[in-house]
C-alpha cells in the first residue's frame, strides 16, 4: 500500500512519500508550557500490514469525529480496525480505545478481545515487533515497523517530540528511561514520537 499524503485535517502530515505502511496523526501538547491551560493529544498512527489494520494510541482528541473522517477518507470504517496497540496506560494515549468494536487491544498486560485476556506475542507479522521501553512508565511498549525507508518506532512518551524533553517530569523510573532512549536511537532509523511528527535518528 503506497503512502499518500493527506491534508483534509491540517494536523496530518505528508512528508513521507516513500512510506509504504504507516501514516499519522501528528499530536501536540502544551503539558511543557507551565501556566496555561493545557492541550495534549498523542500522535495517533495507523499501520496496515498483511491482515492487520492497527491504530496506535486512539488518544483523546477534540472530536471523535476526526478519527471517524480520517478513516472514511481512507475507505475505512471504525470497524475495520482488528488492532488498537496501546504505548503505555496514560489516558491521554488510551481513551478513545472503545471507539473500535472489532478490534483486539494489545497493551502491556496483554491482548484483550472483549472481555477475554490472553499474553502478549512479541511478533505480530514478520515486519512488526513490539518491545517493551520502560522508563517513562513501566507499561511503556513500543512498535517496531519495517519498511522500505528503515525500520520505524512508535514509542509514545519515551520521546515526546525530537529527542525531546531531556528531563521527563513524568517519567516514572528516569535512568530506566534513559537505557531505553539509547537503545530505541540504536536500533531505528525513524522515530515517531508522542506529541509532534516523525523525526530521522542521527547515527
Ligand atoms: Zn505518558
Amino acid at each position: 500500500m503506497q503512502y499518500v499524503g493527506l491534508d483534509v485535517h491540517k494536523k496530518f502530515t505528508a512528508r513521507f512519500h516513500r512510506w509504504q505502511k504507516l501514516k499519522f496523526f501528528e499530536g501536540y501538547t502544551s503539558a511543557d508550557k507551565p501556566g496555561k491551560k493545557e492541550t495534549t493529544c498523542p500522535t495517533i498512527t495507523l499501520v496496515r500490514d498483511k491482515n492487520f489494520l492497527i491504530v496506535v494510541d486512539p488518544g483523546v482528541l477534540e472530536s471523535q469525529n476526526i478519527l471517524v473522517d480520517t478513516l472514511k477518507r481512507e475507505g475505512l470504517s471504525l470497524e475495520d480496525i482488528n488492532i488498537v496497540f496501546i504505548t503505555h496506560s496514560h489516558i491521554d494515549h488510551y481513551r478513545n480505545t472503545g471507539m473500535f468494536p472489532n478490534a483486539k487491544v494489545i497493551e502491556y498486560y496483554g491482548v484483550w478481545d472483549k472481555n477475554e485476556v490472553e499474553d502478549r506475542q512479541n511478533q505480530l507479522t514478520e515486519d512488526i515487533k513490539i518491545i517493551e521501553t520502560p522508563g517513562h512508565n513501566y507499561t511503556s511498549l513500543t512498535l517496531l515497523v519495517k519498511t522500505d525507508i528503515g525500520i520505524i518506532a512508535i514509542c509514545g512518551d519515551v520521546f515526546w517530540k525530537e529527542n525531546y524533553p531531556e528531563i521527563d517530569k513524568y517519567a516514572d523510573d528516569p535512568e530506566k528511561l534513559k537505557k531505553t532512549r539509547k537503545n530505541l536511537l540504536e536500533i531505528s532509523d525513524y522515530i515517531i514520537p508522542s506529541h509532534a511528527g516523525m523525526f530521522k535518528v542521527k547515527k
